[in-house]
C-alpha cells in the first residue's frame, strides 16, 4: 500500500504458548509510544534499527574490533559499544562468530509475513491458537497491521492484537479491529502522573480507548482482555490495583489478567546500552506466591475473575 507507514519486525516468534489460547506465532513489531521503565521488551521501545551485544555469548576473539571503523568498540567500554560513534554499518554483526553482536530490527513485507506464519495453521488449528502480534505497539502502524490482519482472517487464522492502549481510536477502529478477534489490553497504572513518571505519557487517551472498546466489545465481535503487569512497588500496589480494578467494575468488565514479573528486563536493558535507574534496578526479583495472591483477591473480591500468566 503506497504511503503505508513501514514497520520494523523484531521478531516472528513460533509455536509459542504464551501469548493467547492455543499454540500462536507472534510477531513482535518494533517501536512503541511508551517507555516503561519495566519493559521487558527493551528492544522493541524505538522504531529504528539498532544494535545489541551480548556480553554472556561473547567469546573474546576480537574479530570485531578490527573491522570497526569508528573504533567504536571497546573492551574497557562496560557496554562494549559506543553508541555516539557506531554509524550502524554492521559489519562487526557480520563477522562475529558467536552472534553476541546482533541487529534489531528488520523490514517485512504483509506477504513474507504471511508466508512465515501461514505454514504453522494446522498447529494453530488443533489447539486453538493463532497469530498475535505483539511489540512494541503494533498499533503504531495502522495501516500494515490492518492489512496484514485482514490477510490472516483470508486465511481464516485466528488473531490476537496485544497494546497498551496509546494508540488513535479512529485509526485503530478502522483499520484493525473489523480484522481482529481478540485484544491484550495493558492496564499499568491508574494514576495519571504515575503513569507518566513510570511509562512516560499520562494515561487518560488509554482509559478512554478501552471503555470505548469496551463497549465495542458487548455486541460479541470480539474478546477484550485488560491486563496489567505485577511490578513490585510500581503498579502492585494496593491503591494502583484497587483503582484499576473499581473501575473495570464500575465498566461491567467480568475478567482481567494478571501478569507476574519478569526480572529478565534488566540483563536486556544492558545489552543495549540503556542505563537502568537505581530505584528501579532493585526491583530484580521474582514476586512471592504470597503477593501475587493477594493482588488477585482485590480483583475477585470485586467480582471480576482472575486469570495470572
Ligand atoms: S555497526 Fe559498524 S560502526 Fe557500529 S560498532 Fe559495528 S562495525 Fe562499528
Ligand atoms: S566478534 Fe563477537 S565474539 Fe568476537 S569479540 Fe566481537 S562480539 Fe565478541
Amino acid at each position: 500500500m503506497k504511503g503505508m507507514k513501514q514497520p520494523l519486525i523484531l521478531e516472528i516468534k513460533g509455536n509459542s504458548l504464551d501469548d493467547g489460547p492455543g499454540i500462536r506465532s507472534v510477531v513482535f513489531f518494533k517501536g512503541c509510544p511508551l517507555s516503561c521503565v519495566w519493559c521487558h521488551n527493551p528492544e522493541s521501545k524505538k522504531t529504528v534499527t539498532e544494535i545489541s551485544f551480548s556480553a554472556r555469548d561473547c567469546i573474546g576473539c576480537e574479530t570485531c574490533l578490527k573491522v570497526c571503523k569508528k573504533q567504536a568498540l571497546s573492551k574497557s567500554n562496560p557496554h562494549y559499544i559506543d553508541r555516539d560513534k557506531c554509524d550502524l554499518c554492521f559489519e562487526c554483526v557480520e563477522v562475529c562468530p558467536a552472534k553476541a553482536l546482533t541487529r534489531v530490527g528488520k523490514e517485512m513485507t504483509v506477504d513474507e509475513i504471511i508466508n512465515r506464519v501461514a505454514s504453522d495453521k494446522p498447529f494453530y488449528n488443533v489447539s486453538g491458537g493463532g497469530v498475535t502480534l505483539s511489540g512494541g505497539e503494533a498499533t503504531l502502524f495502522p495501516e500494515f497491521v490492518g492489512e496484514l490482519l485482514k490477510r490472516l482472517k483470508e486465511n481464516e487464522i485466528n488473531t490476537l492484537v496485544e497494546t497498551c492502549g496509546q494508540f488513535n481510536f479512529e485509526d485503530f477502529k478502522k483499520h484493525i479491529l473489523p480484522f481482529t478477534d481478540m485484544i491484550y489490553y495493558d492496564l499499568k497504572l491508574f494514576d495519571s502522573r504515575l503513569h507518566k513518571k513510570y511509562c512516560g505519557t499520562t494515561n487518560e487517551n488509554i482509559l478512554e480507548n478501552f471503555e470505548k472498546l469496551f463497549r465495542l466489545s458487548q455486541k460479541g465481535d470480539f474478546i477484550l482482555l485488560p491486563r496489567t503487569p505485577l511490578i513490585p512497588n510500581i503498579t502492585d500496589t494496593d491503591e494502583n490495583l484497587i483503582s484499576i480494578a473499581d473501575f473495570l467494575k464500575n465498566l461491567g468488565v467480568k475478567r482481567s489478567e494478571l501478569l507476574s514479573y519478569n526480572p529478565t528486563w534488566f540483563e536486556k536493558n544492558q545489552k543495549l546500552g540503556i542505563l537502568v535507574d537505581e530505584e528501579i534496578s532493585e526491583t530484580e526479583k521474582w514476586q512471592a506466591q504470597e503477593k501475587i495472591a493477594h493482588c488477585e483477591k482485590i480483583y475477585t473480591d470485586r467480582g471480576i475473575k482472575v486469570r495470572q500468566e
